[in-house]
């Protein structure tokens, strides 16, 4: 594969997230079925004697492959599809303590995604926390405790709802926390951004740290540290 395609898929990846089991983020999903989010404009869903279905973003429609889709447009299977609902910044703010209340328990944590940049709405709540594996596993059961429903996900995170909310909890390693609060904050453009002026340097800005041109990997105090490495002027959160 080419370098620029490896960098394109890699960044893709970065940004997308691949191959995450969205089932228990549904709010209705079909009994014995199983959701998996391709990228932001595919899902893979598997019936329960096996059977796969692909559903597609089509001109900012879901579309679905079976065929009952493709007589009428619309299909059981579309249970399977997450709802793109935005709740208001207040409505957030309102419900946010409760599940920070948990977090400040066991270590540094930050609110990150479109809240951190002040957008007036939010699909979800998009949490890092700098904890060690261990601690994490114990987070999780306290926030069963108090009503919070979690499945794990891959990659050390974990997602379920706080009310209606989706919510999505990424640990991280200390040395970790600030390239993957900036990661998780995005916006995209940024992130494409960084990534791009990072490539031009010869360097990687990754969720674990910023690795130089010879391969070793530093771990930045502040997201200014970021910026300054890969030479763009900083931005704050509500910028980006
Ligand atoms: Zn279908």
């Amino acid at each position: 594969m080419e370098r620029s395609n490896q960098l394109s898929e890699r960044i893709h990846n970065f940004l997308e997230g691949d191959g995450k089991d969205i089932t228990s983020t549904l709010p209705n999903p079909l009994p014995g079925y199983k959701a998996v989010q391709i990228n932001k404009t595919k899902i893979e869903v598997t019936g329960e004697k096996g059977q796969l279905y692909t559903i597609e973003m089509k001109r900012s429609r879901w579309a679905c492959n079976c065929t009952g889709f493709k007589y009428r447009s619309t299909c059981k299977h579309m249970q399977m599809v997450p709802q793109e609902v935005r709740h208001a910044r207040e409505y957030l703010t309102s419900l946010k303590d409760q599940v920070e209340v948990i977090l400040a328990k066991f270590g540094q944590y930050e609110l990150c995604g479109s809240y951190r940049r002040e957008k007036a709405t939010s699909k979800d709540f998009d949490y890092v926390i700098a904890c060690d594996k261990a601690a994490f596993n114990v987070l999780r059961t306290e926030l069963e405790a108090v009503g919070i429903k979690i499945a794990t996900g891959k990659d050390g995170g974990m997602s379920g709802h706080l009310a209606d909310v989706p919510i999505d909890i990424f640990r991280s390693d200390p040395e970790s926390f600030v390239t993957m609060v900036l990661w998780r904050t995005g916006s995209k453009e940024n992130n494409i951004a960084l990534a791009t002026a990072a490539k031009a340097k010869g360097m990687q800005v990754l969720r674990d740290g910023v690795k130089m041109p010879d391969g070793t990997m530093i771990h930045p105090k502040t997201e200014q540290e970021v910026f300054d490495l890969v030479g763009l002027p900083y931005k704050k959160p509500s910028e980006r």
